[in-house]
């Protein structure tokens, strides 16, 4: 079912950045399996999973290998077959150590997974039970695939019978990324399958799916997806940055306003991206762990990866034009993990795709002057939660922290318009980040 009501948005602040996403979202491509893959024991919110495997042990696709170690955490498992050649630290893109299983993959194990994949079987979950579902999305390691990457099994557990509604975001609203929206073109089926046993999970039967105006080919598959499904309905939203945050999404499709520290539980909503539904709808339907996800490489695609390959090395195999010159990387250009808005730097390009990696882009340096604020309130029209960013740079800048925590610096959802919308170039966000890590801290 699809909505087309006067244009829905959220409430206050807000910007409207170039979308700039030249990447096409009409096609997934699937490259060649890597012959090694690192995975990553920590990949989502919460405790580090704990390794069940040692080197030298021969594992499958699919196959966990390392274990959640609490209330909050995720297992992960092997995205191909092979030999684990180590457990232990590994470089990750961001140039930190941390805990990895190593696999290296033989020729037979390479010709095995291939086999594996063309022949996916699809099970009857007709009459699956909600505890069911929900213990088979936490045996899959199946988190947010938004970016929060928050154990998605934790999220509808935890919901009770709080909830109402399960709010679907396909708005992605960082400008330059296409991977949701070719998710939504090219696997819409899927994600409704997903929503429907999450539904079933929830112990509710309403789900809306939210999606900006710019993306209608994902409009027109996802409403054509569950149009005999009356309990799901597909919303049209009018494109405004950062649209497909928690808040923002839930007062875009329902005018609820969540209160400051509270969750979107509070006002009865559980709110999932659409990749999430679809790694639900593949865990349950297919018993697929979340061992692969679509990422943008800006430029070159979308492409569907298994977990822990190099990125580096995707990049070098489909960049035919040198868009992506390694040689620059720390001098004119910076590679991102995310989008230009909420990505983080790069430092080694080589390490391991995790599950919250939803793009790469690079982006050119920009040498700004930071000037004096001038009060020109820019930033404080453009805050979506209704903050005062200048005011909070301020007390991050001279070390005001409990000033910096009684004006709501932890409701800061580090959406960063507050730091583009500022004529003097003054580093908003990375003041507030540092003011919320040492409230958090204290
Ligand atoms: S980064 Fe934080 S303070 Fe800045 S606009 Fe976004 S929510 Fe407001
Ligand atoms: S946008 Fe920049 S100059 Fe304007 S009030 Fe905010 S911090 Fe000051």
């Amino acid at each position: 079912m699809l909505t087309m009501m006067k244009k829905l948005t959220f409430k206050i602040g807000g910007i409207h950045p170039p979308q700039s996403k030249e990447t096409p979202a009409g096609v997934i491509i699937r490259p060649e399996l890597p012959r090694e893959v690192t995975i990553l024991l920590k990949q989502h919110a919460g405790a580090e999973a704990v390794p069940v495997v040692a080197k030298g042990d021969h594992v499958v696709r699919g196959q966990k290998i390392a274990e959640a170690s609490g209330f909050i955490s995720a297992p992960v498992h092997a995205s191909i077959s092979g030999t684990v050649k180590s457990v232990g630290p590994a470089l990750t893109l961001e140039g930190r150590y941390a805990q990895a299983v190593v696999i290296s993959a033989s020729d037979d194990d390479y010709v095995a997974d291939m086999k594996a994949i063309d022949a996916e079987e699809i099970r009857n979950t007709d009459n699956i039970s909600p505890e069911d579902i929900i213990g088979q999305i936490a045996n899959c390691g199946v988190v947010g695939l938004g970016g929060a990457t928050f154990p998605a099994a934790v999220k509808l557990s935890s919901a009770g019978d709080k909830a109402k509604l399960l709010v679907i975001d396909g708005c992605e609203c960082e400008p330059r990324l296409t991977c949701d929206d070719a998710v939504m073109r090219m696997h819409a089926d899927e994600i409704v399958g997903g929503i429907k046993l999450m539904l079933k999970a929830l112990r509710i039967n309403r789900a809306v799916i939210g999606i900006e105006d710019n993306k209608p080919h994902a409009i027109k598959a996802l409403s054509e997806a569950c149009a005999s499904e009356p309990g799901i309905e597909v919303v049209a939203l009018k494109a405004k940055y950062p649209q497909g945050g928690e808040k923002m999404l839930v007062y875009a499709v329902t005018g609820r306003e969540i209160p400051s520290g509270c969750l979107p539980i509070s006002v009865g909503c559980v709110v999932n991206n659409v990749g999430t539904a679809r790694a639900v709808y593949r865990a349950v339907a297919l018993g697929e762990p979340l061992i692969e996800r679509v990422v943008t490489i800006e430029g070159l695609g979308n492409f569907l990866l298994p977990i822990g390959i190099s990125v580096g090395e995707v990049i070098k195999a489909y960049d035919k034009d040198g868009r992506y010159d390694f040689d620059a990387i720390d001098g004119e250009i910076d590679l991102i993990n995310g989008g230009p808005m909420m990505g983080r730097s790069i430092s080694n390009i080589y390490g391991p795709l995790t599950k919250g990696v939803s793009g790469i882009i690079s982006v050119r340096h920009v040498h700004a002057n930071v000037e004096p604020c001038i009060r020109c309130g820019s930033c404080q029209q453009a805050c979506p939660m209704g903050l005062q960013p200048f005011l909070l740079e301020s007390y991050g800048r001279h070390g005001l922290i409990a000033e910096a925590k009684q004006a709501g610096a932890l409701d800061c959802i580090e959406c960063g318009s507050c730091s583009y919308s500022c004529p003097s170039a003054r580093p908003i966000l990375d003041y507030i980040r540092l003011c919320k890590f040492k409230i958090r801290a204290k």
